[in-house]
């Protein structure tokens, strides 16, 4: 009792253990996945932002390039243009990015000019409907912006100022209301067009290559309608997002000029240098004086000798508001269903390790339990089969000394005792035999040896074999073997032994009952032979266990009816051996009958 306590609470203690490792394991792994799931948008937001800036700088390197002062157009001197175009062409990776240059002056009734690539100048062309949408989105103040999305044009408005100016942005938090703008007059707007072909076949082909070598993200532009520029759409919630040609303010710090920026010295280090052109002023007024922007630039010029002062302020460039924006998602739907994924199967290979475990704990508590009993049972074994032996060993040690004493002198005593030592002898020898047999069908020796043959002949041998005990127990006995069975191919002796088993149990568990019925019928391709009785009947909790090895019936204990528990077990390997199974039924006072099943031959 106490060790089956001991039992119980080891179980429940372990069950308790694996249930809190369970619990600890979920917390921990969601809490993981979590902060990994928070680190992955973060690197996705960062490459995307990488990549963006890289776009960017290809984009605004072509705008920047070319500020150029109003001397230049107003003296038609195209070598500085020329110098300004050689000189990015040298430095781009895409030199086909930009498609054609076109010039407006700011009077209306100019012509506009075009680049004429051949004699290296700007020759004048025809106001065509396309290039008169340009010319109207770039003259109109209220909707100007660097980029002309519909023509992918770059537009950088030319301004009439009279000397050449150093430039600084620096970056500032809008405190108070900044002045307004003194923005010189413009005086004509270069239209930089840019190849969309090169831009989606060179440009992002290879920042795609660069920044998604492998296919863990999809990626696509759209433009602010939500319309595809650039690879599939995406479904869903985009991962990260970026904007794209983008020359707001915000992003001017990305490419400063940094050869400039080492000799601006302390504090004034923040600032950005730009370019060396009052141009730059473009962006404050594409950006408008709009006093809720938040960022506020503030250019001075030319920081010594002279330090003439431009305020302006701009406005950030809020996400969405970019003419294109670059779109990223996780190609199993998005970053959290991928990461929620994760989770799900780090949880079942941790969950499954688990049970694992807690299947393994219970094989190895069921197996200990086994062997326990099987101890158990084998040294009521050992008992028993001393106890079995003691009878027929003290009759033949009596009747050997009566002989030898010279007790018995007439013939017909001394026959007697011969008689009784041979019977006891042969009982010796049977049981010793059934003991062999089970070691040698356990330690898998045993051989069969098969052969047709007719169920009564087995049947006929077998009680042959048991003859002497039913005529000793009086036993009326009732044999029902139909003629017209079917042969069977079996060892016989074997079967012969296992049907004398059964017979032998009759009589020995028979309470006085005296009856007993060996019985055959076929069907079903089957060949059944039924042993019954009208003894002491078998409870149906025992039922399920008469056939393990050395397991005997508590009554049968109690009663002190001699057995060692194989008897049964032999039954079943000789009846599994044939292909066939054994089995039982029973009503405790009633009696059993033992069915031995056989497949026909
Ligand atoms: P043994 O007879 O040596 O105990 P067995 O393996 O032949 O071993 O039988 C196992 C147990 O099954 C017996 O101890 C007994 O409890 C029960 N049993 C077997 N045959 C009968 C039967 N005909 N009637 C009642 N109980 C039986």
């Amino acid at each position: 009792m106490k060790r089956s306590w001991t039992t119980i609470s080891l179980i429940v203690g372990l069950a308790g253990l694996l249930v809190l490792l369970g619990g600890l394991q979920h917390g921990w792994l969601s809490q993981i996945n979590a902060s990994e799931n928070e680190k992955a948008h973060k690197r996705a937001q960062e490459q995307a932002d990488r990549f963006a800036m890289d776009f960017n700088r290809e984009i605004q390197n072509a705008y920047f390039n070319f500020q150029i002062d109003a001397e230049t157009w107003r003296n038609k001197d195209w070598s500085a243009f020329n110098e300004r175009f050689d000189f990015w062409k040298e430095k781009t990776a895409y030199p086909g990015l930009i498609s054609e240059f076109y010039f407006f002056e700011a009077k209306p009734e100019t012509a506009p000019l075009v680049f004429d690539r051949g004699s290296r100048s700007f020759i004048t062309t025809d106001l065509t409907p396309p290039l008169e949408a340009i010319r109207e989105f770039s003259f109109d103040e209220k909707i100007f912006k660097p980029v002309e999305e519909n023509s992918l044009s770059l537009i950088l408005p030319i301004y009439d100022a009279e000397r050449k100016l150093e430039n600084i942005i620096i970056r500032r938090t809008a405190t108070e209301k900044m002045p307004p703008i003194p923005v010189p007059p413009k005086f004509g707007f270069l239209v930089i067009k840019l190849d969309p072909a090169i831009i989606k076949d060179e440009l992002l082909r290879d920042l795609i290559a660069k920044y998604y070598p492998d296919d863990e993200f999809r990626v696509s532009i759209t433009d602010k309608q939500n319309g595809v520029i650039f690879q599939t759409p995406l479904g869903g919630e985009r991962d990260a997002t970026a904007p794209l040609l983008d020359l707001s303010p915000e992003n001017f710090i990305f490419y400063g000029n940094k050869d400039l920026m080492k000799s601006v010295e302390g504090e004034k280090r923040q600032a950005v240098v730009l370019n060396s052109r009052v141009e730059s002023l473009t962006l404050d007024h594409t950006a408008g004086n709009d006093e809720n922007g938040t960022v506020k630039i503030e250019i001075k010029k030319d920081l010594s000798p002279r330090t003439s002062v431009f305020t302006a302020t701009g406005k950030t460039s809020a996400r969405g508001e970019s003419p294109w924006t670059l779109g990223i998602q996780h190609s199993s739907g998005s970053l959290d269903a991928f990461m929620a994924s994760t989770l799900r199967r780090n949880l079942a290979i941790g969950f499954g390790i688990l049970f694992l475990l807690a299947a393994a704990i219970a094989a190895i508590i069921i197996s200990a339990q086994r062997a326990k009993m099987l101890a158990r049972r084998q040294i009521e074994f050992v008992s028993s089969v001393s106890h079995e032996f003691r009878t027929p060993l003290a009759v033949i040690y009596s009747a050997g000394e009566n002989l030898a004493d010279g007790v018995a002198k007439e013939d017909q005593q001394v026959s007697r005792y011969g008689d009784l030592i041979k019977g006891e002898g042969k009982k010796l020898s049977s049981m010793v035999e059934q003991i062999l047999e089970f070691a040698g069908a356990n330690a898998g020796r045993r051989r069969f040896n098969f052969s047709v043959t007719s169920v009564n002949e087995v049947v006929d041998n077998a009680m042959d074999e048991c003859r002497p005990l039913i005529n000793e127990k009086n036993m009326a006995v009732v044999i029902n073997i139909p003629t017209s069975l079917p042969l069977i191919s079996v060892d016989k002796a074997a079967l012969s032994q296992a049907i004398q088993n059964l017979v032998v149990n009759s009589i020995k568990y028979s309470d006085g009952g005296g009856w007993l019925r060996v019985s055959a019928e076929n069907g079903g391709g089957k060949v059944k032979i039924s042993v019954e009785d009208h003894g002491i009947g078998i409870s149906k909790s025992d039922l399920s266990r008469i056939f393990e090895p050395f397991y005997r019936a508590n009554e049968v204990v109690d009663a002190q009816i001699h057995g060692n528990g194989l008897g049964l077990s032999l039954v079943k390997q000789i009846a599994e051996a044939h292909g066939g199974r054994v089995f039982a039924s029973s009503q405790v006072g009633k009696g059993s009958t033992f069915t031995i099943e056989l497949p026909q031959n």
